[in-house]
């Protein structure tokens, strides 16, 4: 709370009594925190890579260049530090074109059967590199009425971390029907889960249950967190489900009308 007050005097100066005001500034007070811990969690997380890509182009220029063997090794670790910025950097922009007002959907009718023959063919790729086996189960002909390119990226962010997150020869499973009300998206995992504790942050920016974990699998943190936005804006709503090392189930709810 911020008190301001100012003293109240007679017509000889004298004085009668004092104004007081109560300003309650706990929302204020919250979202300055919140903005101050995004730009220091922005700043750590952009300093990594780099310092990181810094660091072994330093150590070719000194020499290293010549040994054949470490040239390759740490050329490889700068091009995928590189990749890094580059995958954040793209994560921050959405976001904050997201959260600008001048964010406008570009709303049309699809059939959730195009938007699923653009993405499977990249996630059933991402799914076969560690033997999990990808299965859709759709009502052919749904329709949608949605921004599609935000759409999509809300089925890659989901589905992307479903695999991420579990183990090789595990089963991940896309579930798309209609209700009376919504359009439900489900997507399942047998991975490795999320804590209970966890559940209610994992929506929050550069949250993660173990980030390394999130590192080696070349996640930024912000992917739910842009899901989340997505959803909000077509004011639908998102759900989860987990069992530590059982597996995760997403649902999302797109309201049809
Ligand atoms: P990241 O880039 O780290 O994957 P996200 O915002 O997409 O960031 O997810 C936040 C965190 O939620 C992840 O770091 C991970 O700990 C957890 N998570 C998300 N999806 C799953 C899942 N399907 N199974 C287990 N944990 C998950």
């Amino acid at each position: 709370i911020e008190i301001v007050g100012a003293p109240i005097f007679n017509e000889r100066k004298i004085l009668k009594g004092a104004v007081l005001v109560f300003y309650d500034i706990t929302e204020l007070k919250k979202l300055e925190i919140m903005r101050k811990d995004f730009v220091a969690n922005v700043s750590h997380e952009l300093k990594t890579p780099i310092t990181s890509i810094k660091g072994f182009a330093e150590t070719l220029l000194d020499g290293a260049m010549h040994d054949e063997r470490a040239n390759e090794r740490f050329l490889k670790i700068i091009y995928e530090e590189s990749n890094r910025l580059q995958l954040l950097i793209e994560d921050l922009l959405t976001l904050s074109r997201l959260e600008k007002d001048e964010f406008r959907l570009n709303v049309s009718e699809i059939t959730i059967d195009e938007v699923l023959s653009d993405i499977m063919p990249l996630m059933k790729h991402q799914a076969d590199k560690k033997h999990i086996h990808l299965t859709v189960s759709q009502e052919p002909g749904l329709m949608i009425k949605a921004d599609v390119e935000r759409l999509k990226q809300v089925f890659i962010n989901i589905l992307a971390n479903a695999i991420s997150y579990t183990p090789e020869n595990g089963e991940v499973t896309l579930l798309v029907k209609e209700t009376d009300d919504y359009i439900q998206l489900s997507v399942e995992d047998t991975g490795i889960g999320i804590p209970e504790d966890a559940i209610p942050r994992i929506f929050e920016r550069f949250y993660r249950v173990d980030k390394a974990r999130s590192r080696n699998t070349g996640g930024t943190g912000l992917g739910l967190a842009i899901v989340k936005h997505i959803i909000e804006v077509h004011n639908g709503t998102i759900t989860v489900e987990s069992e530590l090392n059982k597996g995760t189930a997403f649902h999302v709810y797109f309201p049809k009308h």
